[in-house]
């Protein structure tokens, strides 16, 4: 419970006007972008903007010493409810730490505040010839700081890595109100536990990140796609597969089934070849355009080999941007389809890829339910989508059993329930089968240590 005493310690600390505490703010607060139902009793019972590291860790001390559950709040585009205030308390707004702190050009490392967003930070570096790879696709609203908490991926992955792969150190304030810094810009640094990377996906149950040093790395001087049709998925897979063992590693590598085709062709009113079973979209860099010309060469004759039906290799930068306009409206024009769409987030060793969205089909037949598949098959992380009514209990007692038989799906084939949306709260349930008992027990020691009281982020990940 805040009291009036409580609310007014925290005003004196971020200013009266960070202090939200109207029904309409609070209501504001209480939802992220996951599927996860409004309820009222997830509203917070204030929200509080800090500025500064130093307000963060004052707040801290303040919920600390009274047991106030606090949820960090990036942009809240999570996709699993991580930002959702389901013990109410504090609902711990980041989005007033924007700034941009340092620009290290010779070790090519930036330091942020962690409420800066992913496409400035992009595009402050792009501008300066430097390259911040990880791109979520909600990468022009969603922050740095809920980027590391979800170690979020993106299309470029299958090259280039995920959020981890860049995060070099972090300034993070603890339950308790201290604040630590760790790693640094020392390349190789095996100086006690790797607690940057404890924290990367962290999901806000650690502890509140303020801050971020991360490395960046030259920009490709040229980019092309192309776009691959296929008559199957295997060959569409097989096409991947060959690619990287060939050594061309594309930056992106993403891929659509057939519904997820129709969706598109629906909304964008295109005429696509009936016989097309799986498209592949793929983005190549290079550092000159005979490095790039070569590459698109090999993926074609690889394409062919495989019994590709087209391939389509952009002539331009607006070519190429239709290209991928059909992936980027990709989501808009699959939830278009029914009245709801639960959209899933798995993750399957790449050769599992194809028998992953077979057993998906099998599980959409079963459930009498249409589910559209597409995803980062370069990297073997896939979205299927159920289309839904979930207003018809009946309809969502199925979907609710699909979803449940596909995580086990994916574990079945050596995946995990995730690949860059988090656990949060809709995948708590399946948490103890993907990582056993023992697993999640250590899980449970280790958010005990850092969080006795139980006050970061309550009820996520189990
Ligand atoms: C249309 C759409 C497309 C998306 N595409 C992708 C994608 O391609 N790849 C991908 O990985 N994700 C994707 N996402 C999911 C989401 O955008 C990412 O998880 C993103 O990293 C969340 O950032 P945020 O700032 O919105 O964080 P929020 O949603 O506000 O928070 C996410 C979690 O991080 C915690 N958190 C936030 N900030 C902090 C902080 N400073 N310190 C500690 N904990 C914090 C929160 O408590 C919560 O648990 C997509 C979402 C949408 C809506």
């Amino acid at each position: 419970m805040i009291t009036k005493e409580i609310k007014e310690q925290i005003k004196k600390i971020v200013g009266p006007e960070n202090v939200l505490d109207s029904d309409l703010d609070r209501f504001g607060y209480s939802y992220d972008s996951s599927f996860v139902p409004l309820v009222p009793a997830n509203k917070p019972e204030i929200v509080v903007r800090p500025l500064t590291a130093e307000q963060v860790a004052a707040v801290m001390r303040i919920a600390c010493a009274n047991r106030i559950a606090v949820t960090p709040r990036g942009a809240s585009s999570g996709r699993t409810g991580g930002s959702i205030p389901l013990a109410g308390g504090i609902s711990l707004s980041l989005d007033r730490m924007k700034t941009i702190i340092e620009l290290d050009q010779e070790n090519m490392m930036i330091t942020v505040e962690a409420g800066v967003l992913t496409g400035d930070l992009y595009n402050y570096c792009a501008a300066k010839g430097l390259f911040y790879p990880p791109d979520p696709a909600s990468y022009k609203y969603s922050t740095i700081g809920g980027n590391v908490a979800e170690n979020a991926g993106g299309m470029r992955a299958v090259k280039y890595g995920v959020t981890n792969n860049y995060v070099m150190g972090l300034e993070v304030v603890l339950a308790d109100g201290s604040i630590i810094n760790t790693g640094g810009k020392a390349i190789k640094n095996v100086t006690g536990y790797n607690l940057t990377q404890l924290f990367t996906g962290s999901e806000g149950t650690l502890g509140i990140i303020t801050k971020v040093l991360l490395r960046l790395i030259p920009m490709p001087k040229v980019r092309n796609t192309l776009q691959l049709m296929f008559g199957s998925l295997d060959e569409a897979c097989a096409t991947i597969h060959k690619m990287l063992q060939s050594g061309i590693v594309p930056a992106a590598a993403e891929l659509m089934d057939k519904i997820s085709l129709q969706a598109v062709a629906r909304h964008r009113k295109l005429e696509i070849d009936p016989a097309t079973e799986a498209c592949v979209i793929t983005e190549i860099d290079a550092d000159n355009q005979q490095g790039l010309a070569m590459q698109a060469e090999q993926i074609e004759a690889i394409a062919k080999n495989f019994g590709a039906l087209a391939v389509r290799i952009a002539q331009s930068a607006q070519e190429a941007e239709d290209i991928w306009a059909i992936r980027r409206g990709l989501s808009s024009a699959v939830g278009a389809m029914a009245p709801d769409r639960l959209g899933e987030d798995i993750s399957v060793p790449r050769s599992a890829f194809p028998e992953m969205v077979r057993r998906i089909r099998a599980i959409g037949e079963k459930y009498e339910l249409t589910i559209a598949v597409y995803g980062h098959a370069g990297d073997g992380n896939l979205h299927p989508s159920i289309l839904c009514d979930l207003a018809d209990s009946e309809q969502a007692e199925r979907v609710h059993k699909a979803v449940h038989e596909i995580f086990a799906e994916a574990l079945a084939v050596g995946g995990t329930l995730s690949g860059e949306h988090g656990i949060g709260i809709t995948k708590r349930p399946y948490i103890s089968s993907a990582l056993g008992e023992a697993g999640v027990t250590t899980l449970k020691l280790i958010k005990q240590a850092l969080d006795p009281q139980g006050i970061l982020n309550p009820g996520k990940i189990w």
